[in-house]
């Protein structure tokens, strides 16, 4: 491409599409041109606040920009993106990519006949706490996921596997290297018209095993993953953004920047005795949408693979679906044996 920056514009500003716009306003490796959104009077409010020009027209952002992000509802990712890639356009969508596995498939296929890079927004594979296990060796047998929120009505138009279990799912498969082998989920609607709650155990062809619970009506915030491992016990936090780990020294685990590590004693394991250590990874100074954004910038500009691509995207779409579709399967067992 050549250029030092990527023209990038932003269509649809709610929420986090406001974000995006304030976070690539700073990144260097973007001109950032500027919004659009069917909601003329926000997309002004918008504009007026962070000081930037709003696009009267989609055909027109299209035409100015080599590169978009579309942050509008999931019902209209995949004309947006289509759209975009059509015309020649690198294309940021956020999550969940499409609303069904034919649309993910055409943008890929569309992706690949013209040559351009799609990043999907899963944005916690960029949260501090999961950078700051890159150097380490992940390889699980067994994971914990939680990630409870307090009720918002944004988001509620899909089911919380769509709307909150599809990070952790998304970060379970770039960690679990195997297919899945068999699901099993459950959930209730308590609120909302979809689940509210849900829980899932994945197993995997290796043998792994991943408990996924994702609430959207807790009254307490939490977003947790834990991964065990033949040499450690590795935990997540991404509301506090740092990892921790204990594992037993064999001197075959490497680390990046630690801020805390000590040793907790000593055990005997088989013939050897071994020293149980723990450590706290050093918290990276990031912010996750921005680094996103940039990143998807350099992708374009040195023609290098996405880090979230548009496979990965369709790939946790693809275990969202059987998640639903279990969870269906149990709600109908459920209401027979109850009588509901
Ligand atoms: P939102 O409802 O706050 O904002 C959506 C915006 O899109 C609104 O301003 C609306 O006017 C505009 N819009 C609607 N239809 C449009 C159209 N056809 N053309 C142009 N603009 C249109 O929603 P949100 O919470 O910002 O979510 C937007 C997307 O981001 C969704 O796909 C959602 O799943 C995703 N999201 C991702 C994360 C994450 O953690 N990565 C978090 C929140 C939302």
């Amino acid at each position: 491409m050549g250029a030092e920056k990527i023209k990038i514009g932003v269509i649809g500003v709610g929420h986090l599409g406001k974000l995006h716009a304030l976070q690539l306003k700073e990144v260097a490796e973007a001109e950032f041109l500027g919004i659009f959104d069917i909601d003329a009077r926000r997309a002004a409010e918008v504009g007026r606040e962070l000081g930037i020009p709003v696009f009267e027209d989609f055909p027109a952002l299209l035409e100015a920009a080599e590169a978009l992000s579309i942050v509008t509802p999931t019902t209209t990712h995949f004309e947006y993106a289509r759209q975009a890639l059509s015309a020649g356009r690198h294309i940021f969508i956020e999550k969940p990519m499409t609303e069904t596995l034919e649309q993910a498939d055409e943008l890929i296929r569309l992706g690949k006949e013209k040559k351009l890079k799609i990043q999907i927004g899963h944005i916690e594979r960029f949260n501090p706490a999961i950078l700051a296990l890159e150097p380490l060796e992940i390889d699980p047998l067994f994971i914990e996921a939680h990630r409870m929120a307090n009720f918002n009505p944004r988001g509620t138009d899909v089911a919380v596997v769509l709307d909150l279990m599809i990070h952790d799912i998304d970060l379970i498969l770039s960690f679990v290297k195997s297919p899945v082998a068999e699901l099993h989920a459950s959930g209730a609607s308590i609120i909302s018209h979809s689940e509210d709650i849900a829980n899932c155990r994945i197993q995997f062809e290796n043998g792994c095993v991943a408990n996924v619970t994702a609430s959207r009506i807790s009254a307490r915030k939490m977003r947790k993953m834990r991964f065990f491992q033949p040499n450690a016990y590795i935990s997540v936090d991404f509301l506090e953004g740092f990892s921790e780990i204990y594992y037993l020294d064999r001197g075959d685990f490497q680390f990046g920047a630690a801020n805390l590590a000590f040793s907790l004693g000593e055990i005997q394991k088989g013939e050897e005795k071994r020293q149980i250590r723990y450590t706290r990874l050093e918290k990276k100074d990031i912010n996750p949408l921005r680094y996103e954004l940039q990143l998807f910038c350099r992708t374009i500009l040195e023609d290098q693979p996405p880090r979230v691509t548009a496979e990965d995207g369709r790939r946790a779409l693809r275990i969202a679906g059987m998640i639903l579709e279990s969870i269906d399967e149990h709600t109908a067992l459920v209401k027979k044996h109850w009588k509901l």
